[in-house]
């Protein structure tokens, strides 16, 4: 029989019963009742109000105050009838999750009584006292004031008693101090870029949007065990902890049956998150043992990014009412996989097109061809500031080790679509674009039939993959807020775009001149143009594509010969936001300005330094106050056997009878102390980096001395573990924390 050495809270959830909350109803029936969405909109606003609602919605259009005032009231009857008695802004700052203040609607009414109060002017813009989220010193150096001001595309909801707007958040000079403004303002570039190089395929084009669907994994944890575990607890990840005899190796987790009492935690939190609009769709266990999934649907990307981040603070909720914590840090144990959250990216048209996908003529697959081909100009030009995107303190663990997309951004195409480039590139101008009597031109572009654009080639190990519609960027972390990425590929796919329409309409106008091509005749320069251009860029961009093994050392020293960044160190890839290329980009599209990404780096900065020096924190703790002790009480114990060993037998028998117990003893000595001098180390390396002044510089310090440290104690402590009594060692082990019961 196992004995359990820490009492774990969720034993007494296995004999409840399950009962589903909402017995009767189908998802389809409360999916987003807790939203204001266009149904609402259409039942509590004036048909004016709703019209133009609409229009600021779908073509956003600007919003007029006049209609605010209309809009506030139409939301705040719904809200009241549906229990709310609080309103709140509901932002992005540049910390982990999202922020909120809560005001009541409650006002005096003049005479002596109170009424529920809710003007446009409350739901457009509000004023949180701001000075302490993170904002890289622009508002101590520019403006002491920021504002919150209401995005009209991203649908208020419902969470308990309170009505959450969400909203950007910036400065009175203006500076973005969250993700969201220049996430928004990234959309709107390549809606712009996009639709220019569409009207080429298609006139009748009036907006590109871009979608995103995320896959958020996590891993759930008895709260019982995590309560155990102050490292769990402070830094969100174990910093020390022996392998578990039987981890991953049988891969027998990945899609097995789902537990029942992480199912019945699943069902709550989809019941919610439907509730919420968020349209859940799957869920599987991962590849390691209480490691999970969700998926929704996807969705247009701000609305996606929302829906992430209500999602996870969700998540964290409902896990705690099932007795579990959940785990959203990119590698909580180390030996098995990490979690992330894969970004499925796509641009489509308003008129339904997926311009990342194959279509059925030859003139589609060329518009195709140039979307992809585009999409890998952005990502080769930016590749080092994509890696930037999503690379944290926390997502570097992450990168490069099991099963995780390497530190180099390359891109997967299959086979398939590289036959296509390939056919484009290659292929004799004359065929690719041959007259064919009265229809004018023929474009010798193959077909791609959608379905055999096969899944079974996937490469796991790319960070940004083609699948057969979209692009799966899979370095993304899974505690990221995904703003990050989607404003740099969309920026970065928005100048390449922008680029290629520059060169097209160059060519078209220099061909246009020449009597060899002619309108009508299947000498179309506008064909010839695109072809040219594409062709250039088809070249230009190669060294991004890769098939192979990201694993394999050999992978490394190949990225570098082709020039795409491999640096490692996350303090130096931020600096890629300064590199002279990003700060044109995000210039040149109205994304962000230089002091923008300079302020945001310092915050970049400073939020790395703090996460090492936390975890310096607790490792040095843990190490002296709970293994130290526990490791000598455990070698006093020792020591008293062998004395009374000697005591009994004759010295010869007792040496011979006792010597395991030597060594041991020897050994817990020589770890103990090894781990003792290597935590003043680290407390000294740690008073060398906090006087730095440059938050760059400091960063790097923690990255380069005290980072480095970490594994070295933690060696000595997992060897400890194997050794010491385990009636008496105070953490949970990883083979209790990775196997729910
Ligand atoms: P996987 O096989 O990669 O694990 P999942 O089904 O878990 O796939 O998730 C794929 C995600 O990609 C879902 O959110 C899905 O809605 C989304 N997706 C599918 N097609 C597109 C597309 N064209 N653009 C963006 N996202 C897409
Ligand atoms: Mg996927």
């Amino acid at each position: 029989m196992e004995t359990l050495r820490f009492q774990v809270v969720g034993e007494a959830f296995k004999k409840k019963p399950l009962v589903p909350s909402t017995p009767d109803e189908r998802p389809s029936a409360y999916y987003g009742k807790k939203v204001f969405n266009r149904e609402k909109m259409y039942r509590y606003l004036p048909k004016n109000v709703y019209e133009k609602m609409i229009d600021v919605m779908d073509n956003g259009a600007q919003l007029d105050r006049s209609i605010a005032d209309a809009v506030a009231a139409g939301m705040k009857q719904w809200a009241v009838e549906n229990g709310v008695t609080h309103y709140t802004h509901w932002f992005q700052p540049l910390t982990e999750g999202t922020a909120e203040k809560h005001d009541s609607f409650i006002e005096h009414d003049g005479k002596g009584g109170m009424v529920e109060e809710f003007t446009g002017k409350l739901l457009v813009q509000q004023e949180p006292d701001a000075s302490s989220f993170p904002s890289g010193g622009i508002r101590s150096t520019f403006e002491a004031r920021g504002y919150s001001a209401w995005d009209p595309t991203s649908p208020v909801f419902i969470i308990d008693d309170t009505l959450c707007i969400p909203t950007v958040f910036i400065s009175y000079s203006g500076e973005a101090l969250d993700y969201k403004a220049p996430l928004l303002r990234a959309l709107h570039a390549v809606n712009v870029a996009a639709t220019d190089v569409c009207h080429y395929f298609d006139p009748s084009v009036k907006k590109v949007v871009s979608n995103l669907g995320w896959e958020q994994e996590y891993f759930l944890v008895d709260e019982g065990l995590y309560a155990a575990r102050p490292d769990l607890l402070l830094t969100g990840r174990t910093l020390m902890g022996h392998d578990s005899a039987k981890n991953q190796q049988m891969d027998d987790h990945y899609f097995g049956s789902i537990p029942e009492r992480v199912a019945a935690f699943m069902r709550d939190l989809e019941i919610q998150a439907l509730e919420l609009g968020i349209p859940c769709k799957t869920r599987h266990n991962e590849v390691a043992p209480n490691q999970f999934e969700l998926a929704p649907i996807f969705e247009e990307t701000n609305l996606a990014v929302d829906h992430n981040m209500l999602l996870m603070s969700l998540m964290k909720r409902v896990a705690r009412k099932h007795s579990f914590r959940v785990l959203l840090h990119e590698k909580p144990f180390d030996g098995i996989n990490g979690s992330g959250k894969h970004n499925n990216w796509s641009l489509s048209t308003d008129n339904g097109i997926l311009l990342h996908a194959p279509g059925k003529t030859p003139e589609q697959n060329l518009r195709f061809a140039v979307f992809i081909v585009e999409t890998l100009m952005g990502v080769y030009r930016h590749n080092g500031l994509l890696k930037a995107s999503i690379m944290s303190a926390t997502n570097a663990h992450r990168l490069g080790a099991n099963e995780a997309p390497p530190a180099i951004i390359s891109s997967f195409l299959g086979r398939q679509l590289t036959e296509l480039l390939d056919h484009i590139e290659l292929a004799d101008k004359d065929d690719l674009l041959s007259v064919a009597g009265k229809q004018g031109m023929k474009l010798d572009i193959p077909e791609i039939p959608e379905l055999l654009i096969d899944n079974t080639d996937r490469n796991r190990t790319s960070p940004f993959a083609f699948t057969g519609n979209r692009f799966e960027f899979r370095a993304v972390g899974s505690e990221a807020n995904c703003a990050s990425a989607m404003t740099a590929l969309n920026s970065a796919v928005a100048e390449a775009l922008v680029s290629f329409k520059k060169r097209v309409d160059q060519k078209i106008a220099e061909y246009s001149k020449d009597s060899k091509y002619s309108e009508g005749t299947g000498h179309s320069p506008k064909y010839h143009a695109i072809i040219d251009v594409l062709r250039d860029d088809i070249k230009a961009c190669k060294p991004i594509r890769f098939d192979g093994n990201g694993y394999s050392e050999e992978w490394k020293a190949e990225a570098a010969r082709r020039g795409l960044d491999t640096e490692t160190s996350c303090p130096k890839i931020f600096e890629r936001y300064l590199d002279e290329a990003s700060i044109k980009m995000f210039e040149s599209l109205g994304v962000m300005t230089k002091k923008e990404l300079e302020a945001r780096n310092e915050v970049k900065w400073e939020t790395y330094t703090k996460k090492i020096q936390i975890e310096a924190r607790v490792l040095g703790d843990l190490s002296m106050n709970h293994i130290i002790p526990v490791a000598t009480r455990y070698q006093s114990q020792l020591l008293s056997n062998v004395q009374n060993m000697a005591a009994i037998f004759p010295a010869d028998k007792a040496a011979q009878l006792s010597a395991r117990n030597m060594k041991l003893i020897e050994e817990i000595a020589e770890r103990t102390s090894k781990i003792e001098c290597l935590v003043e180390e680290l407390v000294n390396a740690r008073k060398v980096a906090n006087k730095i002044a440059s938050e760059h510089d400091k960063a790097v310090a923690y990255h380069d001395t005290i980072e480095p440290k970490f594994d070295e104690i933690r060696y000595h402590i997992d060897k400890l573990e194997l050794i010491v009594d385990d009636s008496c060692w105070t953490l949970p082990k990883y083979r209790e924390l990775l196997f729910i019961r």
